[in-house]
C-alpha cells in the first residue's frame, strides 16, 4: 500500500464528508474548520468506514476515488487496492454497459437518487448480489461525484432463485405427473391454476380459469356430480375427491381426479387448495385389467377345474366361485388337503412325499388323493399348485387347480380289472387246451420214453457181449441222454403253459416259438390226418412278446384250423404256417387251413366271445387270442383262404433295437 495514496484518500475522505455534514455546521462561518468540527468530520468517518454499509465514490470517468473498509472489504479488498482503479473493475463483464449506463444517469441527474441490483465480483471471483443507491452530489469545487451505497443482498437474491428453480422444479414435477394445482376461494369464486392445470383442461395459459369455463369442457354427463361435490364441498368447508371426464376440443375424453383440501386464507374466508390429476392412461389400463380378468374369470368359471389359494400354514384361503356348481368339495376354506382326503392314512409314504414339497416350497403336479364332492359322494382329484411369494420373497403361499379325475381312475381300475379277467381266461382257456391235447403231450413224451426203453435195452445187449462192446453201449447212452432231454423238455413246456405265471416280455424268435407250438400238437394233427406245412422265413428279425401267450394263440389257431378240415375228404387236409415280415416292419405269422371256411355272416363276429359254431364250443379262443395279440401292440385277423378255408393272420412289431 502506498502511503501517498492512502494520505490523498485521508484528504478526499475528509473533503467529501464536509459536504456529508454540511448541516451539522451550517452554523459555522466559510473560515478554518474549527476544532468542533474537525472531531465531528473524525466522527463521520468513523461511520462511514464502518457503517456496514459498501460506499463508494466513484468520478464521472468510473474511477473509484474512495470506498468505505467494509465496502472494500466485502469485495475481498483493501480501500488502496481499490481507490485509483475502475470501478468497473467488481463488475461482470457481460455486466458492464449496464454500470456505464446507471453511472451516466447520475450524473445526468444530480441529486436525484437512484436503484438498482446488480452482481459485483469479489477478489477471489465469487459474487456478491447488491441492491446499489446512488446519487451524483457536487464537490466544493464543483465537479460531480456519485456516491454509490450498496447493501448486500445476497441472500435474497440466493433465496430467490432457490424459489424460482423450485417453483422451475415443481412445474416439471407437475408437468411429468400430469397433475396440475389449482387454488379456489369458495366465496369469491376465484380460482388460480397451474400451468400444468392449464395443459390437462387444454386452456391457454393467462384465460382467467373460471367456473362456467370449466364446466364446459366436463363431460355432459359428470357435470351435475362435479357440480354436487364442490357445492357441498364448499357448504360443509370440507376437503373432496372426485374424478370426471373432461371432452377435449379435439372430441377426445379425459379422465382426471381433482383432490382438495379447505384451509383459511388470512382473513378466515376457506380456500380450497388441491391437484388435478390426468388419469386417463391409468383408466385404461384399469380397463385392460378388468377385461383380461374378465378373460380369465370366464375361463375358470366355464372349466370343470377349481382353482385354490392355500395360505403359508397349507390351509385353504379361496376357492373359485363357481366351485358349488361343480364337483369340488364343500366347506375346504381353513381345512388342509390332507384334513380331507380319506387316504392320507392309508397312503402316508405319498402324503409325507407332498407335504415335504409343500415344506420346501416347490411346485409341485398331478398329486391324485381321494375326497368326497359336495353331496359326499368319494372322488378322486388330481392337483397341481405353485408356491408364491411376496416382493420381499416371503413365502404366502400356493395356488393351483384341482381337476375331478374320478371317471379317469374308475375307467383305469376297469381296465385293470378287464386285464386281470382276461388273463385268468387265458390261463384257464391255456389249461383247458392243455386238457384236450393229453393225448398229443403224451405221445409227446411216449415217444422219447419208448426211444429210452428201447436204448437202454440195446446197452444191456451190448454190455452182455463176450468181451462187451462198450463202445456200442456207450453210444446207447448218450441216446438215453437225448431222449430223456427231449422228454423232460416236453414236460417243461406243458407245466409253463399250465402254470398261471406273469406276463414276461423278452426277445423272441418267431420261428422258435412257431415250431414249439407245432410239437405240441403234432399227435393232434396226426390223428386228425393233418400235414403241416411250415413256411418259414429264414434269420428273422426278433419280436418282443411272453412266449407262452404266443404259442397259446398259435395252438388255439392251429387247433381250430385242424376242427375246421374236420369233415373235408375230398382233398389232403393240409395246414400252412408261414413267417416273415411285412414291407412297413412288422412280423407276419399266418396260419391257413383249406377247412370250411369262413362265411360272410360270421366274419365279423368270429372274435366276439361266446361266438361259436360248434356243438362243444364256447366261443372265447378267438377272443382270447385278439386280446394277447393286442396286448402285445399288434392285430389279428381272419379271412378267407385264396381256394377254401380260413387264413388268420398275427401282425406284430418288431422288437424295437431290431427295427432301429
Ligand atoms: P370255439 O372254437 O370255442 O368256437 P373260437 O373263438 O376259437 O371258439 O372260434 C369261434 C368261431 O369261429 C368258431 O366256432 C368257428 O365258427 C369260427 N372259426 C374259428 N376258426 C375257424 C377256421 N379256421 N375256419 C372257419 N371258422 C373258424
Amino acid at each position: 500500500m502506498k502511503p501517498g495514496r492512502a494520505a490523498t484518500f485521508g484528504k478526499s475522505a475528509a473533503q467529501l464528508l464536509v459536504g456529508c455534514v454540511r448541516q451539522v455546521v451550517t452554523a459555522r462561518p466559510r473560515t478554518e474548520p474549527d476544532a468542533g468540527l474537525l472531531e465531528a468530520v473524525k466522527q463521520w468517518q468513523q461511520v462511514f468506514e464502518h457503517n456496514p454499509v459498501m460506499y463508494f465514490m466513484v468520478d464521472p470517468a468510473g474511477t473509484v476515488i474512495n470506498v468505505n473498509t467494509f465496502g472494500a472489504a466485502q469485495l475481498g479488498y483493501k480501500p488502496a487496492e481499490l481507490i485509483g482503479r475502475s470501478v468497473l473493475d467488481v463488475f461482470f463483464e457481460e455486466d458492464r454497459d449496464f454500470v456505464r449506463t446507471c453511472v451516466a444517469l447520475c450524473l445526468k441527474t444530480i441529486d436525484q437518487s437512484h436503484t438498482w441490483e446488480i452482481r459485483k465480483v469479489r477478489k477471489d471471483g465469487s459474487v456478491l448480489w447488491v441492491r446499489e443507491n446512488a446519487k451524483t452530489m457536487l464537490r466544493a469545487n464543483g465537479g460531480p461525484i456519485v456516491l454509490v451505497a450498496c447493501e448486500n443482498i445476497t441472500e435474497r437474491k440466493e433465496a430467490e432463485n432457490a424459489l424460482r428453480q423450485s417453483e422451475a422444479y415443481l412445474a416439471q414435477a407437475q408437468e411429468l405427473s400430469h397433475t396440475g394445482s389449482f387454488g379456489w376461494k369458495a366465496a369469491t369464486g376465484e380460482i388460480t391454476w397451474s400451468k400444468e392445470t392449464y395443459r390437462i383442461f387444454q386452456f391457454e395459459e393467462g384465460t382467467k380459469p373460471e367456473i362456467p369455463l370449466m364446466l364446459e369442457r366436463i363431460h355432459p354427463e359428470d357435470r351435475l356430480a362435479v357440480q354436487r361435490t364442490t357445492g357441498r364441498a364448499a357448504r360443509e368447508e370440507k376437503a373432496f375427491d372426485h374424478e370426471y371426464r373432461l371432452v377435449m376440443p379435439d372430441g377426445s375424453i379425459k379422465y382426471v381426479r381433482a383432490v382438495a383440501r379447505a384451509m383459511r386464507d388470512a382473513n378466515g374466508h376457506v380456500e380450497f387448495v388441491g391437484s388435478v390429476t390426468d388419469i386417463t392412461a391409468t383408466k385404461e389400463a384399469e380397463r385392460k385389467l378388468r377385461d383380461s380378468e374378465q378373460r380369465f374369470r370366464d375361463y375358470a368359471e366355464t372349466a370343470s377345474d377349481w382353482f385354490w389359494e392355500t395360505g403359508p400354514d397349507h390351509r385353504v384361503t379361496q376357492i373359485s366361485e363357481h366351485s358349488d356348481t361343480i364337483a369340488a368339495p364343500a366347506g375346504l376354506i381353513g381345512l388342509t388337503r390332507w384334513d380331507i382326503a380319506p387316504d392320507a392314512d392309508l397312503e402316508p409314504e405319498k402324503w409325507q412325499k407332498h407335504r415335504a414339497a409343500l415344506d420346501a416350497h416347490v411346485p409341485f403336479r398331478d398329486l391324485v388323493y381321494r375326497s368326497k364332492d359336495r353331496n359326499g359322494k368319494p372322488i378322486y382329484v388330481r392337483t397341481s399348485g405353485k408356491p408364491f411369494f411376496d416382493a420381499d420373497g416371503v413365502f404366502l403361499g400356493y395356488r393351483g387347480v384341482c381337476t375331478d379325475v374320478t371317471a379317469a381312475i374308475r375307467t383305469n381300475q376297469a381296465e385293470e380289472a378287464l386285464r386281470r379277467a382276461q388273463a385268468e381266461l387265458a390261463h384257464v382257456t391255456r389249461v383247458t387246451t392243455l386238457g384236450e391235447l393229453t393225448a398229443s403231450i403224451a405221445h409227446e413224451i411216449n415217444q422219447p420214453l419208448a426211444a429210452v426203453i428201447a436204448n437202454a435195452d440195446a446197452c444191456l445187449a451190448w454190455l452182455q457181449r463176450s468181451p462187451p462192446d462198450l463202445k456200442a453201449a456207450r453210444r446207447s447212452v448218450e441216446w438215453i441222454i437225448e431222449d430223456g432231454t427231449r422228454a423232460s423238455d416236453v414236460i417243461r413246456h406243458v407245466r409253463a403253459l399250465a402254470k398261471r405265471s406273469g406276463i414276461e416280455m423278452v426277445p423272441l424268435d418267431a420261428n422258435v416259438v412257431v415250431r414249439e407250438a407245432v410239437a405240441l400238437v403234432q399227435r393232434e394233427m396226426a390223428s386228425h390226418a393233418v400235414s403241416v406245412r411250415m413256411e418259414l422265413s429264414s434269420a428273422l428279425p426278433k419280436i418282443f412278446g411272453d412266449r407262452i401267450q404266443l404259442q397259446q394263440v398259435l395252438i388255439n389257431l392251429i387247433m381250430n384250423g385242424i376242427e375246421a378240415m374236420e369233415d373235408v375228404n375230398d382233398r389232403p387236409r393240409e395246414l400252412t404256417i408261414r413267417s416273415g415280415t411285412s414291407g412297413d416292419g412288422a412280423m407276419l405269422v399266418s396260419v391257413s387251413d383249406c377247412g370250411f371256411g369262413i362265411s360272410e355272416q360270421a366274419i365279423d363276429r368270429l372274435f366276439m366271445p361266446f361266438f361259436t359254431t360248434k356243438s362243444s364250443g364256447m366261443g372265447m379262443g378267438l377272443s382270447i387270442c385278439r386280446s394277447i395279440i393286442e396286448a402285445h401292440g399288434g392285430q389279428l385277423s381272419a379271412a378267407p383262404s385264396q381256394e377254401r378255408g380260413a387264413t388268420f393272420q398275427i401282425i406284430l412289431p418288431l422288437h424295437r433295437e431290431e427295427t432301429s
